[in-house]
């Protein structure tokens, strides 16, 4: 009897996802002896033909990594949509748009002036952009055309499960390929982690403070902070208690803060908001003057709240208006 056959494929990715796959170690033979990886270009030579020649359904699951940035992405979204059963949003940017999603602060046209001209290593004197198509001794070459905004993955295609993380954990991902063997999928739809906040898994949960009053913010690097203590304790932001637990708490186990990249729970409707509104709230100066000195220990507000949901999240993208009319 054939196996089953399961695709891998990236998007705008920075190929985070495709090591954590790789990540799953002897674990891999496991996967090969129970399925058959009929798509992976990042790994294999594989063509987009390949997956032309499979009939519509015939993947059973595609793990796809990355935003949706550019045209071929979105192709390639739709194409592996309609070849597979199930289609699984494989870590944070094709959950939630990821770090990729950032780029949705600016118009395209601010990067591409950025990256091809005011960059300080660009020497482009004659200010050449790439074309999206071009004729060259009768050959017609096309590039794909960079899109106005970073998408995630469901924001493009339906998408039947989440994988989150940044990238998502070899366990998770174990846990993710022997539920779809064994068919002990849950819901269409679910996110495929605990839906609990990190602070509930958090080695250092029990210093967490109740009531906070905080007079500074500090960057991990501006200060030596105590291994054993919850960073928020220290003044350090942390985006555990916005956060889907699920992680093992890798990075807090690395004397690092969360920085968020499980998304929300279930519960959380926007989870840069979220924190947002626990951390003001808790801030213990009343004047402005004050509170915006202690704000400014947070230069990056965006970064810090938004680093891996920003596409995904009620903000999305900035819009520039026009300008109102003179009178
Ligand atoms: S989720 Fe993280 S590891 Fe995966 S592609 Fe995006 S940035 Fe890279
Ligand atoms: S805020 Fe951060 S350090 Fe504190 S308990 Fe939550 S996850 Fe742990």
């Amino acid at each position: 009897m054939p196996k089953p056959k399961i695709g891998f494929y990236w998007c705008a990715s920075c190929g985070g996802c495709e090591e954590a796959i790789v990540d799953l170690a002897e674990d891999i033979l496991g996967v090969l002896d129970a399925l058959d990886i009929v798509f992976w270009p990042c790994a294999m030579d594989f063509k987009r033909s390949d997956v032309d020649a499979i009939p519509d359904g015939g993947i059973v699951a595609t793990f796809l990594n990355g935003a949706i940035r550019t045209s071929e992405q979105e192709e390639m979204a739709h194409l592996l949509r309609r070849k597979s059963q199930y289609l699984i949003a494989y870590g944070s940017c094709a959950h939630t748009g990821g770090i990729p999603g950032l780029a949705n602060q600016f118009s395209r046209e601010e990067i591409m002036k950025w990256v091809f001209e005011d960059g300080p290593s660009n020497v482009n004197e004659a200010k050449v952009r790439p074309q999206t198509q071009w004729t060259e001794n009768g050959c017609e070459v096309h590039l794909p055309e960079l899109r106005h905004v970073v998408r995630s993955l469901d924001q493009v295609v339906p998408v039947d499960y989440y994988l989150p993380g940044c990238p998502p954990t070899p366990k998770l991902t174990k846990a993710a390929v022997g539920a779809l063997l064994e068919g002990r999928l849950p819901a269409k739809g679910s996110v495929l982690a605990p839906d609990i906040a990190l602070c509930d898994e958090c080695p250092r949960k029990a210093s967490k403070p109740v009531n906070t009053s905080f007079t500074e913010f500090k960057r991990p690097h501006q200060k030596i902070l105590d291994p054993n203590l919850c960073f928020l304790a220290q003044g350090v932001v942390c985006m555990g208690p916005a956060t889907r637990g699920g992680c093992e708490a890798l990075c807090i186990s690395g004397h690092m803060p969360c920085t968020g990249c499980f998304g929300g729970t279930s519960r959380v409707r926007d989870q840069g908001a979220k924190i947002l509104s626990s951390l003001c709230a808790n801030i213990a100066p009343k004047e402005e003057d004050e509170i915006d000195q202690v704000l400014a220990g947070i230069p990056d507000p965006v970064g810090t709240f938004y680093r891996y949901g920003l596409a995904r999240s009620l903000l999305r993208r900035r819009v520039d208006l026009p300008a109102p009319a003179k009178e």
